[in-house]
């Protein structure tokens, strides 16, 4: 008798946590590993956005929150939304929670009954999947690959939805390719949606600032799509502030009213000083994302270079998040110096860690199996080092 819920034993393990564990975990025993797992800035957060943190404390900002966050910061993300992205949401449509994460998870949870489908375009971040099936949903894959910049056409999308089609899933720019659909994209697929007046759009957004396009359109701006859909988005990426933990969703006022609910129930408002923090970080000085996002574009252009040099790796040039996603079905089926074969993208991603101690994600994760995640988030020195030591390895294994 083990105790676990089945709803729990039937989650997978979030492999990107679980790949940067385990590199963590090689380097306390002294291995010298490179870690392209996780993706998270590796920049310091902004000295004006610590200093409101401890301005927080000093002020005695240490009580409970409101479930849905204080008031000043919906305010400040409200007027994020509006200025950034021309949306008209009022602060009672917005929840603040402990990352993007638990928004994504709160809106799926408050919106999908057992037995909807909810659509999500491939590769797509780990933890969706999983999330819809902590809702008891029907994940309905739409593959996509290379070949088409890994976006999903309309056709594609049209033929996925169904009567029972609760939910169609975005995240522009891409964890983990990398995409950004352009305005005319969004369009077309917003055209589609149109159509099918039952389905939420639950738009992750996370992702905005790191956009080397200099084109952003929010879901929400959509013409066709008015009233139903979720805005995700936070402070993680954009600012570097992943360890502070706050998110939000911006969503039809009855949606954001249940989600607050569930909120309410299980974990309350989000963290006092995080939240003055990022209020700090939307109404402080904006420089430090435009400078952060600056590094990741000169970084992108690095590794997908050095990318294009090691053979049998496809790479595509991508144009925003900090994440590069080349096709490695070369080397399935290849041999190891030690005998041993490279069945899966999930064989190699093990293959580099060991042989090249460069920890990486394996593309399965993301529901798209052949391919595998670099994160770029890192120095331009282990950049180079990782490109190195993975060309190596892969110029080990003997290939069909
Ligand atoms: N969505 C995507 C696509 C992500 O890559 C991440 C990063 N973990 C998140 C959501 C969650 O971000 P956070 O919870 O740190 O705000
Ligand atoms: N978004 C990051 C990633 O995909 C952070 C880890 C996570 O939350 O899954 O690596």
């Amino acid at each position: 008798m083990d105790f676990i819920s089945q709803r729990v034993a039937s989650l997978a393990v979030s492999q990107t946590l679980a790949m940067s564990q385990r590199s963590a975990e090689l380097r306390a025993q002294g291995v010298d590993v490179i870690n392209l797992s996780v993706g998270e800035p590796d920049f310091d957060t902004p000295l004006h956005i610590k200093e409101a943190a401890k301005k927080a404390i000093d002020n005695n900002f240490t009580r409970y929150t409101p479930v849905p966050g204080y008031l000043s910061l919906r305010k400040a993300i409200a007027d994020k939304l509006r200025n950034e992205n021309g949306l008209d949401f009022a602060p009672e449509q917005i929840v603040v929670g402990n990352g993007a994460k638990q928004e994504l998870c709160n809106v799926i949870l408050a919106t999908v009954n057992t037995g909807d489908e909810v659509v999500i375009p491939t590769p797509a971040w780990v933890s969706y999947v999983e999330m819809v099936k902590l809702a008891d949903g029907k994940v309905v894959e739409v593959p996509t690959g290379i070949d088409s910049d890994f976006k999903v056409t309309p056709e594609q999308l049209e033929a996925a939805i169904t009567p029972r089609t609760r939910m169609v899933l975005m995240c522009s720019p891409s964890n983990p390719t990398g995409s950004v659909y352009t305005r005319p994209e969004l369009e077309a697929i917003a055209a589609v949606l149109a159509r099918h007046p039952q389905v939420l759009v639950l738009a992750d957004e996370i992702y905005e600032h790191i956009n080397y396009t200099g084109n952003f359109t929010s879901m929400a701006s959509l013409p066709g799509l008015e009233g139903r859909v979720v805005v995700i988005n936070g402070v993680s990426k954009a600012y570097a502030m992943t360890g502070w933990r706050i998110g939000f969703c911006a969503a039809p006022a009855p949606v954001a009213k249940a989600i607050s609910k569930l909120q309410g129930q299980y974990t309350s408002g989000a963290s006092s000083i995080a939240q003055k923090a990022a209020e700090a970080a939307y109404t402080g000085p904006q420089e430090c994302v435009a400078e952060m996002c600056e590094a990741f574009r000169r970084r992108r252009d690095l590794v997908v270079r050095l990318a294009r040099e090691i053979p049998g790796l496809k790479v595509n040039e991508p144009q925003g998040a900090f994440y590069l996603f080349p096709q490695v079905e070369h080397y399935i089926g290849a041999t190891a110096p030690d005998g041993t074969r490279i069945e899966s993208d999930s064989d190699l991603a093990m293959y580099l860690l060991d042989r090249a101690h460069v920890a990486t994600v394996a593309g399965s994760a993301f529901c798209a199996p052949g391919y595998i995640r670099f994160s770029y988030a890192t120095s331009d020195d282990n950049l180079r080092e990782a490109m190195k030591r993975i060309g190596a390895a892969l110029a080990e294994l003997r290939v069909q």
